[in-house]
């Protein structure tokens, strides 16, 4: 049987920029703030932080990301809590917390989370219509993964 998350026009909405990219993901968060005032936001620290002073209002803050916000992040997702991600990470240069990164990518498309990196697939993302409305996502079934057959 299909597992389905039924998201209705309010979604948890995840941000995250690296430094060098954080200036792209204000300049998209101003753009978008009418449309992001309308979901729930959590972000990894100093990115929570900058929003807010940018759209003047409220983010749920976690740490910051190389502190452990990515996978706070993270175990968000695993838990259904997240509904979709937009992470302007930096392909230029190497980040502390690269492990982390890459682990945040791979929940994403595990748990079948819509995830933006950049711009353009943002802007696309943000005006999707399912933004505004009801949407059934896919949870993946991993119980034959669970089920297999362990030698003990
Ligand atoms: P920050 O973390 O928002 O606390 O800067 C971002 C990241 O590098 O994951």
């Amino acid at each position: 049987m299909k597992n389905i998350k039924k998201l209705g026009p309010r979604k948890r909405i995840a941000l995250v920029a690296h430094d060098n990219k954080k200036a792209d993901l204000m300049a998209w968060v101003e753009h978008n703030k009418v449309v992001l005032s309308k979901h729930e936001l959590i972000a990894t620290g100093t990115t929570g932080k900058i929003i807010e002073e940018k759209i003047d209002r409220p983010v749920k803050k976690l740490m910051s990301g190389p502190m452990g916000g990515d996978q706070q992040i993270g175990a968000m997702i695993a838990a259904g809590e997240i509904d979709m991600m937009f992470f302007f990470w930096d392909p230029m240069e190497a980040q502390p917390h690269d492990s982390d990164v890459k682990a945040l990518l791979r929940l994403c498309v595990l748990w079948n989370i819509p995830m933006a990196c950049d711009r353009a697939t943002a802007d696309f993302v943000i005006t999707s219509p399912f933004m505004h409305g009801d949407y059934d996502a896919t949870i993946p079934d991993y119980s034959d993964y669970l089920n297999r057959k362990i030698v003990k």
